[in-house]
């Protein structure tokens, strides 16, 4: 007797195992002017996505928005560009207190167990290299350690993509063949389509590995 042909089964390639249990995709939104620099450039949006390694699912989420203190008051451009209106940062927590409550949430998340293995997520190294070290470095702020390393979704991008290619977010999606959600320079938006991308390189067969850190 021969075995009856096994059903054609469409089956999805699982994900590479990864080195990490969890990936947080953060992006700050920041004051801003357009054509000069704010001293000190201050962080007005804190948006993180907890996504799990094995799925790729955003299992939980952290947002908030930050009170700017030393220019408190947002430029028409910033809020043209991020959708962030005075209102909203208006009674937010300083910068202090929206770190001490991500530090809160990735405890009770159980990150900080020293079992979990986790690595941040950022488009560009901007985030992690620059406006949160210089925030801190103004405002007397300790940097917790796991700032200090993270992922540059760029450079996995132009590794499975294409080598050597400079992009930003809206070129990924679009490159791979990704529908761009929300608003471009909402924090919370980018974050879920960062991790879209993740998702993507992901399933195009990437391991993820740190890219960029801080050396202090
Ligand atoms: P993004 O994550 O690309 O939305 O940008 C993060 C932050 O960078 C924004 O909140 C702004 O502070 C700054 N930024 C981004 N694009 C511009 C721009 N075209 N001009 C001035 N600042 C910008
Ligand atoms: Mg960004
Ligand atoms: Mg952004």
């Amino acid at each position: 007797m021969t075995a009856p042909p096994r059903k054609e089964q469409k089956q999805r390639k699982p994900f590479p195992r990864q080195d990490y249990n969890y990936f947080l995709v953060l992006d700050f939104e920041a004051t801003c002017e357009k054509s000069t620099k704010i001293y000190p450039q201050e962080i007005i949006e804190i948006p993180v996505l907890k996504i799990h390694a094995k799925t790729f699912e955003t299992e939980a989420i952290f947002h908030t928005y930050v009170q700017p203190t030393a220019n408190p008051i947002l430029t028409p451009f910033c809020t043209e560009l991020t959708g962030i209106t005075q209102d909203v940062v208006c009674g937010k927590p300083k910068i202090e207190e929206a770190l001490k409550m991500l530090d809160k949430w990735m405890l009770d998340q159980g990150l900080l167990d020293g079992e979990t293995a986790f690595v941040f997520v950022t488009c560009g190294d901007w985030d992690l290299k620059t406006m949160l070290p210089g925030q801190c470095k103004y405002f007397r702020l300790p940097i917790a350690n796991y700032f200090k390393s993270w992922i540059n979704i760029k450079r996995p991008f132009s590794e499975v993509v294409r080598p050597n290619i400079r992009v930003d977010l809206m070129e990924m999606l679009q490159m791979l063949d990704l529908e761009h959600h929300g608003r471009h320079h909402s924090g919370i938006d980018d974050t879920k389509n960062i991790a879209n991308i993740l998702q993507e390189l992901a399933k195009r067969g990437c391991k993820f590995k740190a890219t960029s850190g801080l050396t202090y």
